[in-house]
């Protein structure tokens, strides 16, 4: 069945609410089986709890099941080898691992690989892996489409958002780790479905005891795929929280970045409770640019915003504050713009760091991308300032793979319609 989506809120805060079927952070299912996929272990103990285990043994499966999740990649009950043969339909009947469907994987000439993903109740999203020589950065999305909405990104011309679940979120890093074979050797010989051509075959011991971090592919997530990670903020805390856990996918905090438009009221818990590294994009250092490109920022203003930046819980030096910063021709890419962009970087004694993208333009889009010598020279001007500003390179363009510019399956708008869904959504931040 196809689940209803639930409309962009009226006269609101543009907060998506939770759904029917979404309770609890439970991944909705149409078999009635629970998806164990993103739940914390406690809650794992306590279904199998629930379904007529004993406290103890409950508390002990879950520990075991919790492990062939995160650290084995496994997918079903069955290869399981230390919980009891009898015990492993008992668990078929009732629960499930689940991965987000794959509607399409594609790879780009220079290694990004890009997803289009299908949540169980048929709501398309995107996820995005950049290989580089010294790390692989995985982007991932929050929510499917975007509440916000940023007069030059994409994802903020959908009309439809709805969260995805703490299983959808940590889904998306088992999914990549899948496609990219990076599980015990082993412990994949009974999933299908994997995209990457990996050998997965030889089933030895030694490569499971070998199972570590060094030598992935897969080493840093960027919160930068679909969606403001703010406006789902539990359902992205529940999941970080598993990609962090040591007894989970054991990712350190230090190699994930949240990337938030300015929700101001929830970057002090961010902070507090995920405590991964921050990027912020900032865009614009007016409000007038900003009013009209990041339109949170009529609700969070500047000042607001770069104080909650100066506040944010453990950022310093050695850990910046990243300033996203998109380079749209003749907007907000003036040498003014760049000596402002360092004033106030200066006023409010950030720890930062300015990373300039340039804008990857899209049919209907109303701005183009700075020029290179315009960029060339914001970057000049920033870095001479003694802030590090490095220019994004562009990756991935062939499959329309740059993170904050997936493109979905979503149909083409006409500038009108664009321009109609914009006030609307402005209407929504009151
Ligand atoms: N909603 C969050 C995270 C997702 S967007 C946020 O806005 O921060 C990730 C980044 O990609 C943001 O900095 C966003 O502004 C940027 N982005 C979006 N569309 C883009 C485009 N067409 N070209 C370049 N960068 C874009
Ligand atoms: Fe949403 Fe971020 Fe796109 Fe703005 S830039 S519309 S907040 S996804």
């Amino acid at each position: 069945m196809h689940t209803p989506l639930m409309p962009i809120p009226g006269h609101t805060d543009p907060v998506p609410v939770s759904r029917p079927g979404l309770v609890d952070g439970v991944t909705p299912r149409e078999d009635g089986r629970v998806d164990l996929m993103g739940l914390p272990k406690k809650r794992i103990a306590e279904l199998f709890e629930e379904a007529g285990l004993d406290a103890k043994a409950a508390k002990l499966r879950a520990k075991q099941v919790f492990h062939w999740l995160y650290h084995r990649g496994v997918t079903e009950f069955e290869p399981m080898t230390d919980i009891a043969k009898t015990m492993r339909p008992w668990l078929t009947e009732r629960f499930v691992i689940g991965r987000p469907e794959i509607v399409e994987a594609q790879v780009s000439t220079d290694g990004t690989r890009k997803w289009l993903l299908r949540t169980a109740d048929k709501h398309d999203f995107e996820m995005v892996f950049i290989p580089d020589a010294d790390r692989g950065t995985l982007c991932v999305s929050s929510q499917v489409g975007c509440t916000l909405n940023c007069r030059f990104c994409h994802t903020g011309t959908m009309r439809l958002v709805r969260n995805l679940t703490p299983g959808e979120i940590v889904g998306q890093v088992m999914l990549a780790r899948d496609a990219l074979g990076e599980w015990p050797k082993g412990a994949n010989d009974t999933r299908t479905g994997t995209m990457a051509g990996l050998d997965f075959d030889e089933e030895t011991e030694e490569a499971a005891s070998a199972y570590t971090s060094d030598g992935r592919l897969l080493t840093n997530i960027v919160m930068m795929g679909m969606g403001e990670p703010l406006y789902n903020f539990d359902n992205v805390r529940d999941a970080l929280k598993l990609v962090m856990d040591g007894e989970g996918l054991a990712l350190s905090k230090r190699r994930i970045t949240l990337s938030t438009s300015g929700v101001v009221p929830m970057m002090a818990r961010a902070g507090e409770e995920i405590g991964v590294n921050l990027a912020v994009s900032l865009h614009a250092v007016n409000k007038d640019v900003r009013d009209e490109i990041v339109p949170i920022n009529r609700k969070y203003g500047l000042e607001e915003l770069l104080q909650a930046c100066a506040d944010y819980p453990g950022a310093s030096n050695a850990r910046r504050i990243t300033f996203e910063y998109v380079m749209l021709k003749d907007k907000n890419d003036s040498d003014a713009d760049a000596r402002e962009l360092v004033r106030l970087i200066k006023q409010y004694k950030l720890p930062a760091k300015v990373n300039l993208i340039p804008f990857n333009p899209w049919d209907g889009a109303a701005y183009e991308c700075s020029t290179p010598d315009r960029i060339k020279r914001f970057a000049e001007i920033v870095f001479a300032a003694g802030i590090s500003a490095p220019v994004r390179t562009p990756r991935g363009r062939d499959i329309d793979a740059a993170c904050g510019q997936l493109k979905t399956a979503a149909e083409k708008k006409s500038r009108a319609e664009l321009d109609r869904l914009a006030e609307e959504k402005l209407a929504a931040l009151g």
